[in-house]
């Protein structure tokens, strides 16, 4: 081929330019419009103008853009004439277009469609002569005004109030008709309709309608350039960390039609089920419609499959005739087109080897398969599809194990509802079950409002007619989203499972009134505000607010969990300072406890007490008399979280946080604690004043505190060790670590070291039996970490704490940091939040030299991290890297530091 594409690719029967391989300038849907051509499957011709055209207009702007796009889109349209035997812009047969936006990641309905274009008034009459069908053609062009007009002429609903108004004046035609569906206004009504549209347009936006199909053209390419930069795209990436350079690319291609009469349909499908992974073929469609009707939630869509109908029909409570007769299958609706399409799925699920989502439309009888990508899943369907195509023998371990996002587990460990909570639940509505999960919250009906609640820290649910790309931000922040519209395929549906977020759609029973701010079932209301549940598995809405409780690891999750161990180096711990933490985390395969804090322990129930006892003693006579009460309670405590854990490393950490955070600061307080221990209120009063500190986090904590007060180092030793015995005379293997917190020179841990030998030795010779156990340091103060070196040869194990070591590096506390961080995020001076993800550059550097330092003076040095970052799929992969040997995670993100661990090993 003497032509080589520099903007323009194309895709057809007769040439295709790119391919699946070329997504990074083609984008998703482009690159694989591309491979379905080259694989033989129908598709309407047309041409993808590469994200590389799109950096130019970001960069240059639109006219630098159109300029070099020119003379390749002109010869791309002449391709696809040729191909369909139709001109554009042709009076009598019009070849009428799709503009449509298509990324590198996929970005659901975030960017803007335009169908249809190509119609003026002139060629919308050639178009009714040549199909015979003078309501389609004037249906056609209605929709192409208005979505030009909103997409790219940018005529919206002023207000979040106000509706579409090209819908306010569909509704008002309806009303004057007397007609409730808008299939039911007949053809000279929908010419009727272009007329209010352009007028509208003319009166609210100043300039007329364009009737040129070249200007129509230019004008949509424009606005899918455009749209890469729009508010819902820009929140989209930011959500799912897509870099704004990459840019869109626009896929032009031949119009086919699913609105020409009952022997024309359109549908969107899924290879596999894409909220349980089950292996079932299913999708919806809908006869005589247009592609945006099936998303766009407002008629009833019917299933693929007869399975997929009957299911459908138990959970909608229609009954088999109804269902036959009113909402039947493709199966059975069209058993041929079915026969086509279920071998399309199987074509390209065994192409791409992974769980296809699919488009298509039905032309007079006629497949065409309008768009395939990988389908977006929910971690649970995630898990399943991934062991089910390994067992199937479709993809290796590495790449099962690479096929889920360590994240996304947090799905399968949604919360349930709670058993006993769930006994006096009461239904009030029932939907599909579009994303599974259980959510309680209060009713909010706007996005930003169920923002502003979400951030004072309500739980809400937010309650839709139907969703809108717009709505993101609000669905993000809900526990659970409530639709009164829309399928399984709904973009609230498909939305919800991308976020792993619980959602019921559809529920046809809700009456949903934005201005009273209610809802309505039957005689019944729901005021904003008022509690309700959603089980996204059932599709069940419920009444009142019901107790939610955590799920387990089992089936494909664990064969999951068994997979990421045979490839995973690093071990995965946990944080975990109750027995009963630890039992869930060593559920979830802990193999330790990286880091028990102590401290955590004093907070319950009357604990509290000879704790601050212990704080307000006057001398170390009275600090021993208040440690004598809180040995036997430590004691207890360790002794449990020794027995769980047993045979596998237990870490225990010296107390380490300033003092003043366990006295009360108010005068009541005060006064209660006055009388509970027996001392005057002046006096507390006045040590709480002593114990304030202007800057808590570098003052009077870590071991600063054993070293001012050993007699609690001691105890806390005794109560470490007397418990390790305890738990070994009753059977546990114990494997006592004792951590040092904060220090910034050896002699601070070799100071520590020695109150804590001296303390074992006399426990030892007063039981008159001894257990090994190891002593290691916390590396949190930027100078631990610089003269690691000095502190191995001490230390038998470090274990990187990096929620300090990050406050001490960066220089801001991670108390204070919210208040300019999300500025410092949005403007780019750091990539992530560094207290959620390590600064791999920064605090990393010193993480990397310190474990090169420790290692070098003791080879067999144990080291591990149990700050924030231990639960964190791309820090994992950086601690993976550097060499350490565990990382330590609260017991929810034990599995998805497993399953990072391996994917950090695969990727060497
Ligand atoms: C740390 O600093 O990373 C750590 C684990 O200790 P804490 O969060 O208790 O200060
Ligand atoms: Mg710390």
């Amino acid at each position: 081929m003497s032509h080589t594409p520099a903007y323009v690719y194309l895709f057809g029967r007769q040439r295709t330019d790119g391919s699946a391989a070329m997504k990074n300038l083609l984008g998703g849907k482009g690159a694989n419009l591309a491979e379905m051509c080259r694989l033989g499957v129908t598709v309407p011709p047309g041409f993808t103008v590469s994200t590389e055209a799109c950096t130019v207009y970001t960069q240059q702007g639109r006219d630098a853009a159109l300029k070099l796009i020119d003379a390749e889109v002109r010869a791309g349209v002449a391709a696809v004439e040729a191909e369909m035997g139709k001109r554009f812009g042709n009076a009598e047969d019009p070849l009428l277009l799709s503009v449509r936006s298509g990324a590198r990641a996929s970005m659901p309905g975030m960017m803007d469609t335009i169908l249809n274009l190509g119609l003026n008034d002139v060629a919308v009459e050639g178009l009714a002569r040549k199909t015979g069908n003078e309501r389609f053609a004037w249906d056609s062009y209605r929709r192409f005004i208005q979505m030009y007009g909103d997409v790219v002429m940018g005529l919206k609903p002023a207000s979040k109030e106000e509706h579409d108004p090209f819908e306010v004046v569909i509704d008002m035609l309806k009303d004057t008709r007397g007609v409730k569906l808008d299939t039911e206004l007949d053809a000279a009504d929908l010419k009727e309709l272009v007329a209010r549209f352009k007028a509208l347009i003319r009166a609210r936006i100043g300039r007329d309608f364009p009737t040129d199909p070249w200007e129509q053209l230019w004008g949509s390419v424009s606005a899918v350039f455009e749209s890469w930069n729009n508010e819902r795209a820009r929140v989209y990436r930011e959500l799912n960390d897509i870099p704004e350079a990459w840019g869109t690319a626009v896929n032009v291609q031949a119009m086919v039609f699913g609105n020409l009469g009952d022997s024309s349909a359109t549908g969107v499908a899924f290879t596999r089920d894409a909220g349980t992974g089950e292996d079932l073929f299913n999708g919806e469609f809908l006869v005589n419609a247009q592609g945006e009707d099936v998303v766009a939630g407002i008629r009833t869509p019917q299933q693929v499959t007869l399975v997929g109908s009957r299911r459908w029909a138990e959970l909608a409570q229609v009954g088999e005739a109804e269902r036959r007769a009113k909402y039947p299958s493709l199966e059975e609706l069209m058993p041929d087109i079915y026969r086509q399409l279920l071998e399309a799925e199987t074509l390209l699920e065994n192409h791409f080897k992974d769980m296809q989502d699919l488009e298509f439309t039905i032309q007079e009888g006629r497949l065409w398969m309008l768009q395939t990508r990988n389908g977006k899943r929910t971690g649970a369907a995630m898990v399943r599809i991934a062991m089910e195509m390994l067992a199937q023998g479709m993809i290796d371990e590495k790449t099962a194990l690479q096929r889920v996002s360590p994240d996304r587990l947090n799905d399968l460990l949604h919360p349930i509802f709670d058993a006993a909570a769930m006994k006096g639940a009461s239904v009030i509505a029932r939907g599909l079950p579009a994303s599974p999960g259980a959510a309680t919250g209060q009713v909010v009906f706007f996005a930003d409002e169920a923002d502003d609640w979400a951030k004072r820290g309500k739980a809400v649910i937010l309650v839709r007619q139907e969703t809108s790309p717009e709505d993101l931000r609000g669905m993000s922040v809900a526990q659970g989203i409530l639709t009164a519209r829309g399928g399984m395929t709904s973009h609230a549906a498909v939305v919800a499972r991308g976020m792993g977020k619980c959602c019921v759609s559809g529920a046809g029973a809700l009456h949903v009134d934005y201005k009273a701010r209610c809802f309505s079932v039957g005689e019944r209301t729901w005021n904003e505000g008022d509690w309700i549940s959603l089980n996204g598995s059932t599709g069940e809405v419920y009444d009142g607010r019901i107790a939610t409780k955590d799920a387990e690891l089992s089936g494909d999750f664990g064969k999951l969990m068994a997979l990421a161990d045979k490839y995973k180096r690093l071990e995965v711990r946990t944080n975990a300072d109750t027995p009963e933490e630890a039992r869930v985390a060593r559920g979830f395969g802990a193999t330790g406890i990286g880091l028990t804090r102590t401290e955590h322990m004093f907070f319950e129930g009357e604990r509290i007490v000879p704790m601050r006892e212990m704080i307000l003693a006057e001398d170390e006579a009275g600090r021993r008399r208040a440690l004598a009460k809180l040995l036997p309670i430590q004691r207890g405590d360790f002794e449990g979280l020794f027995r769980e854990m047993s045979g596998l490393p237990v870490t225990i950490r010296l107390l380490d946080p300033p003092l003043h955070e366990f006295v009360p600061h108010d005068e009541a307080g005060q006064r209660q604690l006055a009388q509970e221990i027996g001392v005057p209120v002046g006096r507390i009063r006045l040590r709480v004043e002593e114990l304030h500190e202007f800057n808590p986090m570098l003052g009077h904590r870590g071991c600063r505190l054993g070293i001012t007060y050993p007699e609690i180092t001691e105890m806390q030793t005794r109560a470490i060790l007397e418990a390790a015995l305890d738990a070994r005379a009753k059977g546990a293997a114990v494997k006592a670590e004792i951590m040092v917190p904060l220090i910034g020179t050896v002699r601070e841990f070799n100071a520590q070291a020695k109150v804590i030998r001296k303390t074992a030795e006399q426990v030892f010779a007063e039981r008159g039996e001894r257990i090994d156990y190891m002593i290691g340091t916390m590396i949190e103060t930027p100078r631990a970490a610089l003269v690691a070196d000095s502190i191995g040869q001490q230390a038998e194990f470090f274990s990187f704490g990096t929620n300090d070591l990050t406050q001490m590096t960066m220089g801001f506390s991670r108390d204070d940091a919210g208040k300019f961080l999300p500025v410092y995020l949005k403007a780019g001076m750091y990539e992530h939040d560094p207290f959620r993800s390590i600064d791999q550059k920064g605090v990393g550097l010193l993480v990397e030299q310190a474990v090169k330092k420790g290692k070098a003076v003791r080879p067999h040095l144990e080291v591990g991290v149990c700050g924030e970052h231990g639960g964190d799929p791309a820090s994992v992969a950086f601690f993976h890297r550097a060499g350490l040997d565990y990382v330590s995670c609260s017991p929810f993100r034990v599995p998805i530091a497993r399953l990072a661990a391996a994917q950090a090993a695969l990727e060497g």
